[in-house]
C-alpha cells in the first residue's frame, strides 16, 4: 500500500491504494480498476432528546440507585421500567431494586465502543434477571477483558460509575458479583 500525496486537492482523502489481483490470475482481468481511493468522511449530528416519563430512572442512576416500575394491579415489576404496565395498561409506580442479579443470556463482543472508551474488549452484552424484577435487563457486563469470568447463571451486580458520561445509561454497568453479595 502506498500513500499518494499528489491528490491533496481532495481534503478528506485518506490515501490511494494500489491493490493486486488476490487470486494470482494473469492477466489480471481487473487491472484497470486496482487504484482504490479511500476517504475519511465526516458525519456528525446534534439534537435535543427528551427522556420523558423514563427520566426518573436516569436521574436516580446519578444518585447510585436503580429503579424499576411496579404495576399496582398485577404486581409485575418491570426493569427496564415501564410507565404503563404493558400487560394491563395500568400506570405503574417506581420501585427500587437491589443492585444484584443473575446472568441468563449473553453475547461476547470484541470490538471497542467509541461511546464507552473505558470498557476493555472483550466485553459482554448481557441479559440479567435482576433480583425482584419479572423482566430481563439488557446492558453491558464488564469482565475486564477476561472471558473466563463469564458463565450462564453467574451472579452479577450493578456498579455505578463516577465521573462524566455522554449518556446517563452509562452511569451504570454490570460486573461479576464475585463473593460480594452486597446490594445497595
Ligand atoms: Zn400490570
Amino acid at each position: 500500500m502506498t500513500r499518494d500525496r499528489t491528490h491533496d486537492r481532495v481534503r478528506l482523502k485518506a490515501e490511494t491504494v494500489e491493490t493486486s489481483e488476490p487470486m494470482g490470475r494473469e492477466p489480471d482481468p481487473w487491472a484497470d480498476f486496482r487504484s482504490i481511493e479511500i476517504l475519511d468522511l465526516e458525519w456528525s449530528q446534534h439534537y435535543r432528546h427528551s427522556l420523558g416519563k423514563y427520566s426518573r430512572f436516569f436521574l436516580e442512576l446519578e444518585q447510585g440507585r436503580f429503579l424499576a416500575t411496579r404495576c399496582p394491579h398485577c404486581e409485575k415489576v418491570w426493569a427496564t421500567p415501564r410507565p404503563l404496565c404493558p400487560d394491563d395498561r395500568t400506570i405503574t409506580e417506581w420501585f427500587r431494586l437491589t443492585a444484584m442479579g443473575t446472568l441468563v443470556g449473553f453475547s461476547v463482543l470484541h470490538r471497542p465502543v467509541a461511546s464507552i472508551p473505558d470498557l476493555t474488549p472483550p466485553y459482554v452484552l448481557a441479559y440479567v434477571a435482576l433480583d425482584g424484577a419479572d423482566t430481563l435487563f439488557l446492558h453491558v457486563l464488564d469482565i475486564a477483558g477476561d472471558i473466563t469470568k463469564v458463565a450462564y447463571g453467574m451472579r452479577v451486580r450493578i456498579v455505578f460509575r463516577q465521573g462524566q458520561v455522554d449518556h446517563p445509561i452509562w452511569l451504570m454497568r454490570f460486573e461479576p458479583a464475585g463473593d460480594t453479595e452486597t446490594g445497595s
